[in-house]
């Protein structure tokens, strides 16, 4: 088996992935190495064509430099994207290619679950490789389904989020959530608890039917959720779900989710100032997988990641009041706060 490496960018490492064999069809980008390898997990989904899934790949690694240097980790960023073969295909055979792949890179890159990607497919990385995390561990260790570790993040700091924009605790908030996945549905679990009440909305019927019987959970159709009357907006599918159309049509006062690159263009951080609606930035919100996924990698133990996880939301906390003090979209100030640490570490280097 051949896996086809080729560095297309000296800046960016892009590494395009091909083989015939088990379908892999994909790459990966490191985009920044300078807090430490890339770090960030591989996504299994459908694109028509390897230039999206590069284009995806590149705004997905980009958010993964801000967001581990936002979590204070030694990574950088980095993220997988492969296609989706269309027909048949051997999972085991698909993965073990991808994991001889990272093994290639040498541990410039890490790898773990995404969109699409288990515990299981990440077990058959691991067939072929020691840089990939996200697997079974004892209940000591940290490590295992970096999805809970996300939806607590997310949690946490949508009650930081709530107390900033509404002044209140989440009980009896309406809270929408867009993509009832891996973190939309712990996130509902953990709302429901927490007494808030729940709006969902998914593409697969059978996942948010599952959360309709149990959380109780009103149900509205896909295209409905940006814009259905509640007090929260929580992004839980993919990127790009803030668009200038679903933001004017938009009746919450915050936005707070486990999706990446939640923002379709720059530009809609603004337009979400200009309408008075609270953003929690994406990548401070839903840092806790890859707080989990890292230290599991550096062999740390549990307690470690449960502190690190429970400074999101005093982070988000901070960071909506420097955005609010400096007039500026929280995503700005949460970019520059980012790009500030890892200059601090080139500065130190040099
Ligand atoms: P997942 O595949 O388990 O869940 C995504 C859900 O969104 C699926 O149920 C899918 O059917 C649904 N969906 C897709 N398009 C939709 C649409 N247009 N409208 C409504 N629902 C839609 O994935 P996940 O692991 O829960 O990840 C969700 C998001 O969170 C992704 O953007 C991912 O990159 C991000 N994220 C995940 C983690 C993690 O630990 N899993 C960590 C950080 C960020």
């Amino acid at each position: 088996m051949v896996v086809k490496v080729s560095r297309l960018n000296p800046a960016v490492e892009v590494v395009r992935l091909e083989d015939a064999a088990s379908g892999l069809d994909g790459v990966i980008v490191i985009h920044s190495t300078r807090l430490g390898p890339g770090a960030g997990g591989c996504r299994f989904w459908h694109y028509p064509d390897i230039a999206a899934a590069g284009a995806d790949a590149f705004r997905l690694a980009e958010g993964m430099s801000y967001k581990n240097a936002m979590a204070g980790l030694p990574f950088g960023g980095a993220k997988a994207v492969l296609r989706r073969p269309a027909g048949d295909f051997d999972r085991e055979a698909l993965f073990r290619a991808f994991g001889r792949a990272v093994a290639d890179l040498g541990g410039a890159y890490v790898t773990a679950e995404d969109v699409g990607t288990s515990v299981a497919d990440m077990h058959h990385v691991a067939e072929e490789t020691r840089h990939v995390a996200g697997l079974t561990v004892d209940a000591r260790r940290a490590g295992g389904d970096p999805s809970p570790w996300t939806a607590q993040g997310v949690f946490d700091a949508m009650e930081a989020g709530a107390a900033h924009a509404f002044g209140s605790s989440l009980k009896g908030l309406t809270v929408a959530v867009q993509g009832t996945g891996n973190v939309g549905g712990e996130l509902c679990r953990r709302l429901a608890d927490a007494g808030a009440e729940l709006v969902i909305a998914d593409v697969q019927p059978e996942r948010r039917d599952r959360l309709e019987k149990i959380l109780g959970a009103r149900v509205v159709d896909v295209d409905a959720i940006a814009g259905v009357e509640a007090d929260i907006f929580a992004p839980c599918a993919l990127g790009g779900a803030l668009t200038p159309e679903s933001v004017a049509a938009m009746k919450a006062k915050l936005i707070c989710g486990g999706a990446n690159n939640q923002l379709a263009t720059p530009d809609v951080a603004d337009l979400l100032v200009r309408r008075g609606i609270a953003y929690v930035p994406d990548y401070v919100a839903n840092a806790g997988g890859i707080v989990s996924v890292t230290a599991e990698y550096l062999g740390e133990n549990r307690a470690h990641v449960v502190a690190r996880v429970g400074q999101i939301g005093p982070r988000v906390a901070a960071l909506l009041e420097e955005a609010a003090r400096r007039r500026l979209s929280p995503a700005l100030v949460a970019d520059q706060m980012a790009e500030r640490i890892i200059a601090d570490v080139e500065r130190v280097a040099a």
